[in-house]
């Protein structure tokens, strides 16, 4: 295929707009998958995923089409994008690998925050949009209003708008003939080296990293020494080939083309999103013009690379001390297949032997953490969330930084010390009903407002810069609940500022507690201190004798809360019952168990490590 019939485009959306499902549909109505293998959402392939309705790893599908126009056929290259801000920089690779982006608005919704956050990603990649209102099916579609939306806020050209349902088939040729007609074919090859980008990789145990890219300049094929340009691994390619959505080799792939390539690649370090590939001949010819002493790389390398941060921390420990092996060998193989968490041993005395791990934000965390679960068999101890400080002391050539993703190992405050904080940018929007609820969350959360912006008569965008602690804790189950469930999020990370932070420690029955110890805000440490401790009072349960949980700056107790003791023998009330519930009661209670950890010679439950991101 010449590359005037090649179109590589992405789906993005706001989460459950029907991403997912149109894709589905795109595949099925070309007859690359056929009816009967179809699974609904083929392309969120992890369980995970589908429960949870999220599209975590970019796949991608190559699907052959004939226009109703000129009658030829074309190659259209979907490309998926993962639909969560903790994954941006893949999403934005992903755009850049693309000429076009449908752009799925749900009719019976409008514009939505993640909506606004694809759309400013695909214009930076200079995309053309094509929008599509789906579901109306909906009898509460509207999509004339919801047109309107679109054409005043993000001043798209809607005239050639597509109404779609994904779900009963409605538009789909006209989204197919859109696709042709509308994103521009790949430039021509400009005869120069060839140059790939990679926007996503995955990891087989037989055939090591497969690296899906879009080639931008020249061509590989089987047998090529490859080189990535930003880890410098070098490897020989030892298949190259498309997604239709199963990967099948080909022969070659050329400029404007979608693939795959693996090259018995160990390590998805070398092969980075956003890494660029070339040709390792070309490269040495390149080397050899340029001066011995420049610093320039001989082939330029694609732009916008990037090593994504890890944002949040926690501790994982095994429930079970036996455990600690297995769930090192299951982080190991997660690592493979996702170079965006990074790991390493933490022993604490209360915990015992576990991980401290760097998620890029809580969900990923969270997915992290229920596949270790679920597909490794563990049962896991999760500490609190906590975002990276920095604690800067001394003055001019004696200034030290010190990087804290521990909270526990925060220093006591000294006078010539300096704690800095990560700041995101938060984006919100909201009907305008709920403009004032969302400002007061704002505010509550040290927030900074910035903007407050009437994108048409009823809704608003609010924006706010917010220390991520903040952010982290239960922003957004507060930011729905204060909202109906109508206020979408998105945030991304602007700097580290300064912050009056103090450690605030937590003593279990007059054992210190690092595990539960956070770093908070001086005019907040009082109402958090009460706050959890009385909220660990009612997560921890009742021992034979009394309990007493503080919190505390340094030396002084700040809030304090006793449980009291148990009265009475849990089998007690079963006094003279039957035998099957005595034994219910005994299971249940060993069930209970499981996520507990002993701290000193009180059992801590899973529940209680997280209260602190959970007080009300
Ligand atoms: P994604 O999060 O953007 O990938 O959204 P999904 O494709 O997973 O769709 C979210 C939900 O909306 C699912 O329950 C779909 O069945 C439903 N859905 C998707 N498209 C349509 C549509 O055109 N009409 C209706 N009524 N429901 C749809
Ligand atoms: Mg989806």
């Amino acid at each position: 295929f010449s590359s005037s019939r090649i179109r590589n485009f992405s789906i993005i959306a706001h989460i459950d707009h029907g991403k997912s499902t149109l894709a589905d549909r795109l595949l099925e109505s070309t007859a690359t998958v056929a009816s009967r293998d179809m699974t609904n959402q083929l392309l969120d392939n992890m369980d995970l995923e589908r429960e949870r309705g999220i599209t975590i790893k970019l796949q991608a599908a190559r699907v052959l089409y004939r226009s109703r126009e000129d009658n030829e056929m074309y190659v259209l290259n979907l490309i998926d994008t993962p639909g969560h801000v903790d994954f941006s920089y893949e999403v934005s690779r992903s755009l850049a690998a693309c000429e076009g982006a449908l752009l799925v608005v749900d009719a019976s919704q409008g514009i939505e925050a993640q909506t606004l956050a694809n759309v400013y990603l695909a214009l930076e990649n200079s995309l053309e949009i094509i929008p599509i209102l789906n579901k109306i099916d909906l009898p509460a579609a509207d999509p004339d209003r919801v047109t309107e939306e679109i054409k005043d806020t993000i001043g798209l050209d809607c005239s050639n708008i597509v109404r779609a349902s994904a779900k009963s088939g409605i538009g789909i040729d006209d989204i197919l003939e859109s696709i042709v007609k509308y994103v521009p074919p790949p430039k021509p090859d400009t005869g120069g080296p060839f140059r790939a980008l990679i926007f996503d990789s995955l990891y087989d145990p037989y055939r090591g990293v497969i690296v899906f890219m879009r080639v931008m300049d020249g061509a590989v094929k089987r047998g090529d020494p490859i080189r990535f340009l930003n880890s410098r691994a070098e490897h020989d390619v030892v298949e190259v080939g498309i997604m239709n959505p199963n990967q099948v080799p080909v022969d070659c792939l050329r400029a404007g083309e979608v693939g795959y390539l693996c090259a018995s690649i160990r390590d998805v370090l070398d092969a980075r999103v956003g890494d660029t590939i070339v040709l390792s001949s070309e490269y040495k010819a390149a080397a050899k013009l340029l001066d011995p002493d420049s610093k320039e790389e001989p082939i330029t390398p694609l732009p916008g690379y990037q090593v994504a941060v890890p944002m949040v921390f926690c501790g994982i420990f095994p429930v079970d001390a036996d455990q600690y092996e297995n769930l090192r060998d299951a982080l190991g193989k997660m690592r493979l297949n996702d170079a965006a968490i990074t790991y390493e041993p933490e022993t604490s005395g209360a915990m015992g032997f576990g991980f401290r791990c760097g998620f890029l934000g809580l969900l990923h965390m969270d997915v992290v953490r229920e596949r270790l679960e679920r597909e490794y068999d563990l049962d896991l101890i999760v500490t609190a969330p906590t975002v990276v400080y920095k604690v800067e002391k001394g003055e001019g050539e004696k200034k030290t930084v010190e990087i804290v993703d521990t909270p526990s190992k925060m220093p006591e405050i000294m006078r010539d010390m300096k704690v800095f904080e990560p700041y995101v940018k938060v984006e919100i929007l909201t009907p305008s009903e709920y403009n004032g609820q969302v400002i007061e969350l704002g505010q509550e959360r040290r927030g900074i407002l910035i903007d407050i912006k009437y994108l048409t008569p009823t809704r608003s965008t609010i924006v706010y810069e917010i220390p991520l602690a903040e952010v982290i804790t239960d922003f957004f189950d507060q930011l729905k609940s204060r909202t109906k469930g109508y206020a979408s999020m998105e945030y991304q990370l602007i700097e580290y500022r300064p912050g009056n932070l103090v450690r605030l420690d937590v003593k279990i029955n007059y054992e210190d507690a690092p595990p539960l110890a956070t770093i908070v805000h001086v005019d907040a440490a009082q109402t958090v201190g009460r706050r959890l401790v009385e909220s660990l009072k009612e997560l921890i349960p009742r021992q034979m004798f009394k309990v007493p949980i503080q919190a505390c700056i340094g030396v002084k107790v700040i809030a304090s809360a006793v449980i009291s003791p148990m009265m009475k023998d849990v089998l007690a009330k079963c006094y003279g019952g039957d035998i099957s519930r005595k034994k219910k009661l005994l299971k249940k209670q060993a069930k209970g168990k499981k996520r507990m950890k002993l701290m000193g010679k009180v059992n801590v439950p899973q529940e209680a490590f997280m209260a602190v991101i959970k007080l009300d």
